[in-house]
């Protein structure tokens, strides 16, 4: 397709930027983890049972749900980061089975994509997003469209004369769908006892990775920042807007590139962790020392997933727990107790074999050192947080 060709068709895929209809129940399932939580008193203590009714999508004029602390959750919500090498796609998985997909990758790995979320009992994506029409975000979305029921999908006011972006283009067009644009002040109607907000892109701007669709989503007391490829110019606009920001867990924007995630929005998010998307030495020295300078000093505890693969977090809406390819699960807010030797996640990786040894849980240094395995790096086997308590990655040096 020529570029005035494709104008005309994204003119006309914007001139019907009708929202379509609302979400049926999803069909999805999840397992639920074996969570052992011990009541956290000053947590409890705290909750705020919150009534407040499901509004519907709004514009910028209604009340900002921002402010509204869904503390009454029904059950656990996942966010899978899926390792797509480089590029992004995360998958969000409500506590009813209703699902978010945030990008799908590059082109070669829309198979990945599609089976991963096969894996998960996925047949309809409640809501799509592709953040901006970068090919190793958007790359995988027209096989995610021709092959799962889609509900609603969102994309920013941005074009590219890219063949990747024509054929995503051409899946929505053979599906019937209509995009709604991506942009600050909406708030997405997905499940009952979870925020969603889009918070960016704030302004129209001439580079495409600072449209970037940015997501904030909180659940009970826990929340995740979903950051795209926007930069430092979409930082400070969201900054500026006053929109909560905050989040427990940020995927750290632009693959941790120098440009994005700057000291200001880190400190304004003030996330205890971050993943960070990227493929195994890639060619774009991502993520830079840099930003992971900035993490470090900031006491973020960060994961990769060209060290540990899928990411996956779950939360109860007070305790997060991450689980990696590895077959390690940790947790890392509140006090639910390791359940390594139960697999919580249905996700296992084809390409670990789990083995005896991935089971291992070490409750202390001395029982480390007495296996001989110390110092034990994170991705090994036994690693866990509290065996680094300088978080550099090498526990028990
Ligand atoms: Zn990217």
């Amino acid at each position: 397709m020529t570029k005035n060709r494709l104008q005309v068709f994204w003119t006309i895929c914007l001139a019907f930027l009708l929202l379509v209809g609302g979400c049926t129940p999803s069909k999805t399932t999840i397992e639920p983890v074996q969570s052992e939580a011990k009541q956290n008193n000053k947590q409890v203590s705290e909750l705020a049972i919150s009534n407040e009714p499901k509004q519907s999508e709004s514009d910028r004029n209604k009340q900002q749900m921002t402010e509204v602390t869904k503390d009454e959750t029904k059950g656990e919500l996942k966010v899978h980061y899926i390792d797509v090498g480089q590029g992004a796609s995360q998958l969000i998985i409500g506590s009813s089975g209703k699902t978010i997909l945030i990008d799908a990758g590059n082109n070669d790995k829309a198979t990945l994509v599609v089976n991963y979320l096969k894996k998960q009992g996925v047949s309809k994506i409640d809501i799509l997003i592709g953040t901006h029409p970068d090919a190793d975000h958007v790359g995988g979305l027209d096989a995610v469209i021709d092959n799962f029921e889609i509900g609603k999908i969102y994309m920013p006011k941005v074009q590219s004369n890219t063949k990747t972006f024509e054929d995503v283009l051409l899946a929505i067009q053979r599906k019937g769908l209509k995009v709604a644009t991506a942009k600050a002040g909406l708030t997405l109607d997905w499940e009952m006892d979870t925020n969603v907000q889009m918070i960016a892109p704030v302004e129209q701007y001439s580079d495409t990775n600072e449209m970037s669709a940015v997501i904030h989503l909180s659940y009970g007391q826990t929340s995740f920042l979903f950051m795209g490829d926007a930069e430092s110019k979409s930082e400070q606009d969201m900054i500026s807007s006053k929109v909560n920001l905050r989040s427990d867990v940020l995927l750290v924007g632009h693959h941790g590139s120098n440009s994005s995630s700057s000291q200001a929005f880190l400190d304004a998010v003030k996330p205890s962790y971050a993943v960070i998307q990227v493929g195994k030495s890639n060619n774009y020295g991502h993520p830079t020392a840099e930003v992971l300078k900035r993490l470090l000093d900031r006491g973020i505890k960060t994961y990769r997933t060209d060290d540990q693969g899928n990411i996956i977090f779950t939360t109860n809406g007070k305790d997060i727990l991450v689980k990696y390819d590895n077959g390690i699960t940790v947790p890392i807010k509140g006090e639910i107790a390791p359940t390594s030797t139960n697999n919580p996640s249905s996700v296992k990786s084809s390409e670990v074999p789990k083995k005896q040894e991935d089971n291992v849980v070490y409750n202390n240094c001395s029982e480390v050192r007495a296996a001989g395995k110390a110092p034990i790096k994170r991705g090994d086997p036994g690693y866990s947080n509290k065996l680094d308590r300088d978080n550099d990655g090498v526990g028990c040096e």
